[in-house]
């Protein structure tokens, strides 16, 4: 559980797993399997508060059982989880080291099964301030599409899904670690930067990232340039060269994941 003005965070552990274990990848060795499994949810102010899921997504990893301590699930799964910028760098390692510990446990009362699933149940809550119109509120609202591609994040896990095997590995690699993105703090800071990104037609918030891009100074969210540059080099506004990297020939549509 935690908060900042006008979002919340909360996670409960579980040993479920909805989807089929991967069983045949194992051989013989036990594995921990990690989901992580985050409800995007807005929450109004009406005479009752009232909760609404506004998106939701799930990833995975795993583990070897014999794994003692959670360094190796912290530097995989982190990344992602800081991309929803609510949580604390130190709260999320304590979440994840509650998952790795929760899920040691859960594989010492096991000696049926090779796999032992452990689920994480995450909700990132945006609440919707006094005063605010509920229409602020979801434009503020933290959700799969304001973030980006979680594909582009998770390559290294080598259970990429189909669409990350359309992006170039070249591309991904530069939309990952080499394209400048700036967290927004300040919102007067946010607004120098960009008044209104011009794919979204969205103006930044606190927390949401920005890149500039070095040719032109042109700036966009980095969500939003970042599905631009998958299917194109050029910048959207003036067509100068955002990147050199060969681009994705046959990608679906961009908004859907
Ligand atoms: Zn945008
Ligand atoms: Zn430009």
């Amino acid at each position: 559980m935690g908060s900042r003005a006008g979002y919340e965070y909360r996670y409960g552990f579980a040993a479920a797993y909805g989807g089929v274990l991967p069983l045949k990848t194992f051989g013989w060795r036990k594995k921990l399997f990690f989901e992580i499994r985050t409800n995007f949810i807005l929450r109004k102010r009406i005479s009752k508060e009232e909760e609404v899921i506004i998106g939701s997504e799930r990833f995975d990893m795993i583990l070897g059982d014999d794994f003692e301590d959670p360094t190796y699930l912290i530097l995989w799964i982190k990344p992602r989880l800081k991309s929803y910028w609510i949580i604390p760098s130190d709260e999320i390692d304590l979440l994840l080291s509650g998952a790795f510990d929760f899920a040691k446990q859960c594989s010492s009362n096991d000696n049926d099964n090779l796999v032992i699933p452990a689920v994480v149940n995450l909700e990132i809550c945006t609440v919707q301030i006094e005063g605010e119109s509920i229409d602020d509120a979801f434009d503020r609202a933290i959700s799969g599409e304001c973030l980006e591609p979680i594909f582009l994040m998770l390559n290294f896990s080598g259970r990429n899904d189909e669409i990350n095997k359309l992006v170039p590995s070249e591309l991904q690699r530069f939309l990952n670690t080499r394209l400048d993105k700036v967290r927004v703090e300040d919102l007067d800071e946010g607004l120098s930067l960009m008044n209104e990104c011009s794919i979204c037609l969205r103006s930044p918030i606190v927390g949401s990232r920005i890149s500039v891009l070095p040719n032109c100074g042109h700036a966009f969210h980095s969500h939003c340039i970042v599905r631009w540059f998958i299917l194109s080099n050029l910048c959207p506004l003036c067509s100068c060269p955002g990147h050199y990297f060969p681009v994705s020939q046959d990608f679906p549509y961009l908004s859907s994941y």
